[in-house]
């Protein structure tokens, strides 16, 4: 089989090819770098991304907070933990960093905010 992606590992973009016969066998071409390869085999055998949503606030100067994963997560909980971002309610005071969400489903990833809101 054959999949062509762009690695999103860099602002880079490089696109790169997977080829495989069996999961054990995925031979990686295009990359600039060995993240490529590591990223092009992930992709076969379980895609990941990092998520940015935004959580509603009780802000007077902000509607929403956003927040992101501190890492990659399965895409299969991605939806779910959308589901769950959507319907959350924060007060203030918050801090750029601070955890919202701990070991997402048990990965090991937290959610956190990118930014301050103090009011
Ligand atoms: S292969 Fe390397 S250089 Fe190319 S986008 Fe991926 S990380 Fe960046």
């Amino acid at each position: 089989m054959k999949k062509e992606m762009i690695c999103i590992s860099c602002p880079m973009g490089c696109r790169i090819t997977a080829e495989w016969e069996n999961d054990n066998d995925i031979k990686v071409t295009g990359n600039k770098c060995p993240r490529g390869i590591v990223y092009g085999r992930e992709e076969i055998l379980s895609p990941r991304r990092v998520v940015t949503a935004t959580i509603d606030i009780n802000s007077s100067s902000l509607g929403r907070i956003p927040v992101m994963t501190t890492g990659t997560v399965p895409k299969g909980i991605i939806d779910s933990l959308l589901n769950r971002i959507y319907k959350m309610h924060l007060e203030t005071p918050i801090a750029r960093d601070d955890i919202i969400m701990k070991n997402i489903d048990d990965t090991g990833i937290d959610l956190i905010a990118t930014r301050t809101v103090t009011t």
